[in-house]
């Protein structure tokens, strides 16, 4: 087994879409970023490339290629995903945490793991997604930015 950690971070911006683990939220701001700045999505596609010691989404998809503006960061995961399944795993299951101060994000977690579990080609009872603040405190609680921690394990299949 293998275990990764990712980490993202980015600045909000008024006018931007907010799209969280492939899910649009309404709200009259959003991540700013060169892809869709999907920030979970980003700390979760960190993790899955650190598990394995394959770098990070900065190499695997540099914000000076023109390609990925603003790019459906699910459809990256996605890439990244096939690269673990290339190598011989496969996900155990991922843990995400999404701070913010607001909106709310409660009513969108299922949607969100529903999403996430489509793109990993796994279970939803897999994938785990939280939300929480910081408590007015720092640069997401003055709603200055948006932060993401993600865990995955990963399983080597097993040959036959
Ligand atoms: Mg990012």
């Amino acid at each position: 087994m293998r275990i990764g950690y990712g980490y993202d971070a980015h600045r909000l911006k008024a006018g931007r879409e907010c799209i969280l683990c492939g899910v649009g939220i309404p709200c009259d701001f959003g991540p700013d970023g060169h892809s869709d700045a999907d920030v979970p999505v980003h700390a979760l596609m960190d993790a899955l490339l650190g598990a394995l010691a394959l770098g990070d989404i900065g190499k695997w998809f540099p914000d000076s290629d023109e390609k990925f503006r603003m790019a459906d960061s699910v459809e990256l995961l996605k890439l990244v995903y096939s690269a673990v399944m290339e190598r011989g795993y496969i996900l155990g299951n991922a843990d995400i945490t999404i701070v913010l101060q607001s909106p709310r994000l409660s009513g969108y977690i299922k949607q969100m793991r529903a999403v996430l579990a489509d793109a990993l080609e796994s279970e939803i009872g897999r994938i785990s997604i939280k939300a929480t603040t910081e408590e007015r405190m720092g640069f997401t609680g003055d709603g200055t930015g948006i932060a993401a921690t993600a865990v995955v394990l990963l399983k080597e299949q097993m040959q036959n």
